[in-house]
């Protein structure tokens, strides 16, 4: 059952009528829905196996589903052809056609952890070369599985970032859009997870508001004049959300363009509040001191063009060529955990011979080339999918020794080293997967 606290809170901000049917609503199983990655699928009925039922009005590419698959199984989950989402989040895309988008811009999504949006921004950001994401999430146990995400969908011009919103100090005007998805009470997770209601309370509500100021104060200044900031929350109260937006426009001039609930009921979500604000001022061209790189000199036969190859150690990392100096210039200023992609480690033997060796992350990027110049592709099953991500044994007779490229359905899984007698796999113990088929 809900706090009675909050069911009175309801009452007075909705009425009695709208409160009751909300409530009711709140306690019926929450619908499944998923946002596709258009850049590796574009029919999610005729492309995977998902129960697709129709789409959603909130995002061109999010769909209802009829029932909850096992996502972790499907390799096209684990390949990032789409991402599990609440419907109502999706509305991201009308508020981020607030922004500007006729220029490259400079993303940040201060709160970004698991992932949902920055992997939604970063497929809004597909159509305006030369942007960049910055995708930051401050608490370190939970970057993992965001760098994770990011990494399955594919796309380089994003860097992930474990910094204090304090650390956004030092940005000062550099962003276009700025989002902000606060830590908040999670009124709207109540259907979801049973912690939210238990830790809900009056109190908390309040700490939360003083948090989100915190947050905003800190992060305010890396807008540029002109640039758009985008807040939301989870939650349902007043305190988090209008008051928050009335406080946003007086104390640093910004103008409200819209804000908007998205409740339990209305179009598959689980609740959201999202805003959009203008800051005042002309927007600027963003300086950056740039950092030089020590470019990778050897052929990299299985690197598209028009990326950038950088030598860290004995790791070639790669960007994308049109943001790669705001990428460094990044680096050098957050606690970066990923930055464009991991390509391949170089062993060099003692004769002189390199090896490149492909990194896990390689295999989900759009900057790999396929095809003869690049590794010999072998195409498994559902099942030798699950094998291989469970990290079991597997051997592939029939194939040549070295690297080879795992697909499913033509979407690259990931790597292994065949040895002839056996393949070993390069999938990452991180990401093995525990449980079994179904
Ligand atoms: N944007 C994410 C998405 O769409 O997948 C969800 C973000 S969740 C609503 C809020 C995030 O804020 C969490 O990942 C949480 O760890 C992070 N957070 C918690 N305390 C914070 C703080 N003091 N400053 C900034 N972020 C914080």
């Amino acid at each position: 059952m809900f706090p009675e606290a909050f069911i009175k809170r309801l009452r007075a901000n909705l009425g009695e009528e709208d409160a009751a049917s909300l409530l009711e609503t709140m306690q019926s199983p929450a619908p499944v829905t998923v946002r596709i990655n258009p850049s590796k699928i574009s029919d999610p009925s005729a492309e995977t196996d998902l129960p697709v039922s129709s789409p959603l009005s909130a995002s061109r590419f999010g769909y209802l589903l009829s029932e909850r698959p096992v996502f972790t199984n499907d390799p096209l989950f684990q390949a990032g052809c789409y991402y599990v989402q609440e419907a109502s989040s999706m509305v991201l895309e009308h508020y981020f056609a607030y922004g500007n988008t006729d220029v490259p811009l400079n993303v940040l999504d201060l709160c970004a952890a698991p992932g949902g949006k920055s992997t939604h921004l970063l497929t809004l950001l597909r159509n305006i070369p030369g942007s960049l994401l910055v995708s930051n999430e401050v608490i370190g146990s939970r970057v993992t599985v965001l760098a994770d995400n990011i990494a399955r969908w594919g796309a380089l011009n994003v860097v992930v970032t474990n910094s204090d919103p304090a650390d956004f100090r030092r940005l000062e005007g550099f962003f276009d859009i700025v989002l902000i998805d606060a830590p908040c009470s999670g009124e709207g997770m109540f259907r979801k997870d049973e912690r939210a209601v238990a830790e809900w309370s009056e109190e908390n509500v309040k700490l939360c508001a003083a948090r989100q100021r915190r947050i905003i104060a800190d992060a305010v200044g890396s807008l540029k004049p002109g640039g758009l900031l985008i807040y939301s929350t989870c939650t349902f109260n007043r305190e988090e959300n209008e008051d928050t937006t009335t406080w946003i426009s007086s104390e640093y001039d910004m103008r409200l363009l819209e804000q908007n609930h998205y409740y339990p009921g209305e179009e598959y979500g689980e609740g959201l509040f999202m805003a959009a604000l203008r800051k005042s001022g002309k927007s600027t061209k963003t300086n950056i001191r740039s950092t030089a790189f020590k470019s990778y000199k050897g052929t990299i036969p299985f690197i598209k063009e028009g990326y950038i190859p950088v030598l860290k150690g004995d790791l070639v990392k790669v960007y994308p060529a049109d943001c790669a100096e705001r990428m460094q210039f990044i680096e050098s200023k957050l606690k970066t955990i990923k930055s464009g992609t991991a390509a391949a480690t170089v062993l060099t033997d003692r004769r002189g011979g390199v090896t490149l060796v492909p990194e896990p992350d390689l295999a989900f990027s759009e900057a790999l080339r396929r095809g003869e110049e690049s590794f010999h592709e072998v195409a498994i099953s559902f099942d030798e999918a699950g094998r291989y991500m469970r990290c079991e044994a597997m051997t592939f007779p029939d194939a040549p020794k070295g690297y080879l490229l795992l697909t499913y359905r033509n979407h690259p899984l990931g790597f292994v080293k065949n040895i002839g007698s056996r393949a070993n796999s390069l999938w990452p113990t991180s990401r093995r997967i525990r449980i079994g088929l179904q």
